[in-house]
């Protein structure tokens, strides 16, 4: 029989109702790379028995003619989607231990449709990094390497590295990711592999560890465009319990799918061409264009004037709104505290919160409460806002001349593991691309399009109008079907 942990959602999904296998061999199989895997360390808790069983109700199912959507599908789940009975750390010391009484809509929903879980995803710690690194359980390592550069260990991208790591590594057909400033697309850019961060207020934030409330937004990661579009169908929908969510309908976005893009335009933001940036990176995005007017689109040039103050109003409002959610973790409440002998509340707050959170954890917390602060607040984060409406408008202008935006999604390929940790201010630049549409809450994705000299994959981004994620996912599948991107990491773990 051919390797089931080579087949992708949908192949599983229709091999399983086809009776081709069972979903509990499906179950095993993933099981057996997850146990198989340990050196990447892309997951933080292995639950192969809540997979298997899911399994088996997938078979019975089957017999009964009951399936559901993701009925045999055994997925990932990032470890900051809370697990009910499963314990959830955000990958941090704080919420080791931590285990939830309940379980978080988006992935109540997965397990509704019939999915299992292998296990929950490694990941920066509360989703803060780009890298993986600063988790408290230890980076997870990209299965990827340089071509001619010797062993050094890659980042799989952050936050949602486990997830794009085990995807890539073949661990899971597809897992859940969260993107607050593109950790779902930038991640996918660095591992070859697909995924999408749909308008905000898609899909419930109830039971994820908040990191920016005004940001965070769940979505599918897995190898290609239609297993996107039928998880996040499985993802999607409107919850009374998280008030930013969206009271639409989820459209069938599989059924939907469509790469003939005639009469669609494609805009090409031209403050993205960033002076200095890798010529592969250039190179790989005009290539993208021509696919798109390959399947038929027209393409213009747009403007996005505000992107240089995309960033730092990223890194003022995002930590702002991180410091007051993480101001629960108080030692009381949730997880870890630290109770130094013969100490009051107040010594036991702070014991509590120096020794939970990380270095990256604090820096933001130290930045948010700056900002602000009676003083600043002005000055840093009533600006912000300023820009970030001044950003949401630039994609209301541009939108109005064209129907998708096309960039890059991450300004390199993956760089090596420690490359960036000491320097912040270099790690942040990353996200130069990815934070943009975070901003505007608009629908992105991120679809790999090519290597680049040294091996590594490259992804490319497609920004789309709010609430047209099929406009997105469709652009998505008209440069999957031209750049024909089948490379894979060679196993060496
Ligand atoms: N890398 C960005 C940050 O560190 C985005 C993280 C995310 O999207 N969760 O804030």
């Amino acid at each position: 029989m051919t390797d089931l942990t080579n087949l992708t959602v949908a192949q599983i999904r229709d091999g399983h109702r086809a009776g081709d296998f069972s979903a509990v061999e499906v179950a095993e199989a993933f099981s057996a790379n997850v146990a198989g895997a340990k050196a990447l360390n892309a997951f933080i808790v292995e639950t192969p028995e809540h997979a298997l069983a899911a399994a088996k109700t997938a078979d019975a199912d089957r017999a009964a003619g009951t399936l559901k959507p993701l009925s045999g599908v055994p997925i990932g789940m990032k470890d900051l989607f809370c697990t009910d009975g499963v314990q959830t750390t955000a990958a941090s010391h704080m919420l080791e231990g931590f285990v939830p009484r309940y379980e978080s809509t988006v992935s109540q929903k997965l397990w509704d449709a019939g999915a299992g879980m292998l296990g929950k995803l490694n990941l920066d710690q509360f989703a803060m990094g780009s890298s993986n690194e600063t988790s408290y359980f230890g980076n997870v390592i990209s299965p990827w390497k340089r071509k001619d550069g010797g062993n050094a260990s890659l980042a799989p991208g952050g936050s949602s590295g486990g997830s794009s790591t085990a995807i890539a590594a073949r661990l899971c057909p597809a897992a859940t990711g969260t993107d607050t400033g593109g950790s779902i697309r930038q991640p996918a850019a660095f591992t070859g592999i697909s995924g999408i961060k749909p308008t905000y207020g898609r899909c419930s934030r109830w039971g994820i560890v908040a990191f920016a409330s005004s940001l965070d937004q769940a979505g599918p990661m897995a190898r290609d465009v239609r297993d996107c579009a039928i998880m996040l169908e499985n993802m999607a929908g409107f919850d009374p319990k998280d008030a930013t969510s969206l009271n639409m309908a989820v459209p069938n976005l599989e059924a939907a799918l469509s790469s003939d893009l005639k009469g669609k335009t494609v805009g090409i933001p031209k403050e993205y061409r960033l002076e200095g940036i890798d010529p592969d990176i250039d190179a790989m995005w005009d290539a993208g264009i021509a696919m798109l007017k390959d399947a038929g689109a027209a393409v213009v040039e747009i403007s996005l004037p505000h992107t240089k103050y995309a960033l730092p109003a990223y890194y003022i409002i995002a930590p702002a709104e991180a410091s007051s959610n993480l101001a629960r973790y108080d030692g009381v409440r949730y997880g870890l505290r630290a109770l130094p002998q013969g100490a009051g509340l107040q010594d036991m707050y702070a014991a509590t919160r120096a020794e939970g959170f990380g270095a990256e954890v604090k820096r933001r917390i130290m930045i948010g409460t700056y900002v602000l602060s009676a003083g600043f607040y002005d000055a840093y984060y009533t600006q912000a806002q300023k820009v970030r409406t001044l950003i949401a408008r630039d994609f209301e202008r541009a939108f109005a001349s064209c129907d998708v935006i096309l960039a890059p999604t991450a300004p390199s390929a993956a760089f090596g593991l420690g490359e960036k940790m000491a320097d912040p201010l270099s790690m942040y630049l990353n996200d130069v691309f990815a934070v943009p549409a975070s901003l505007a809450g608009l629908p992105a994705m991120s679809v790999p399009a090519a290597l680049n000299r040294e091996g590594l994959p490259l992804g490319l981004q497609i920004i789309g109008k709010a609430f047209d994620e099929q406009g997105v996912l469709n652009a998505g599948l008209a440069i999957e079907e031209r750049a024909g991107f089948t490379a894979r990491a060679e196993k060496w773990w």
